[in-house]
């Protein structure tokens, strides 16, 4: 189906494809992760950037844990056959694009503590490890709030509504969310 949004998310990973041919492949562009990403603060509801989930190559979704991928993918088609189109707004990152995230978010909040509420250091983010993933759009998150602990997938933070995690066996009952991330330094 050759509609806008499918030629236009086309183009976009052919951008991004081509961007990252002349880089290292564990240091994302910033093709990969534009400014106004959902993690990088409570104005990023709005999503910019989406990774079609066919584009495998991309080290974002590659070096994701291959069991959340497998759920991932098991979500994502089955919310297409529902009518949500499922994309992918980060993924894996690196552990210096990590950094310059929560620098961006020290100098956005003003201190530690505020931009922890927003953006993990590396040392914590799930996303360094892979084991964690941001969807897009609105409608993609609501539906995976809804069903994505039938493939074991879990929102982790209630102030992040399109970040999730394996957090649950597929079928499972998801814990409750963390409110944000900073939550989670209290239980190391
Ligand atoms: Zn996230």
């Amino acid at each position: 189906m050759a509609t806008t949004r499918t030629l236009f998310v086309t183009a976009l990973a052919a951008l991004t494809l081509t961007a990252c041919s002349n880089t290292e492949p564990d240091t994302p562009t910033a093709a990969h992760y534009p400014a106004s990403q959902p993690d990088s603060g409570p104005a990023g509801g709005e999503i910019d950037d989406r990774m079609n989930l066919e584009y495998t190559d991309l080290p974002a979704l590659a070096r994701l844990d291959p069991v959340l991928l497998m759920a991932l993918h098991s979500a994502a088609a089955d919310a297409r056959s529902s009518g949500v189109d499922v994309y992918v707004t980060s993924g894996w990152r690196s552990a210096g694009y990590q950094q310059r995230l929560f620098d961006e978010a020290v100098t956005r909040y003003g201190s530690t503590d505020e931009a922890g509420r927003w953006v993990q250091t590396p040392n914590n983010s799930k996303h360094v490890t892979g084991r964690a993933v941001d969807v897009g759009p609105t409608d993609a998150a609501d539906w995976m709030i809804q069903h994505g602990n039938d493939y074991g997938l879990c929102q982790t933070y209630a102030n992040e509504m399109w970040h999730f995690e394996m957090a649950t066996t597929p079928g499972g009952t998801c814990p409750g969310p963390l409110d944000d991330p900073s939550d989670e330094r209290a239980v190391g």
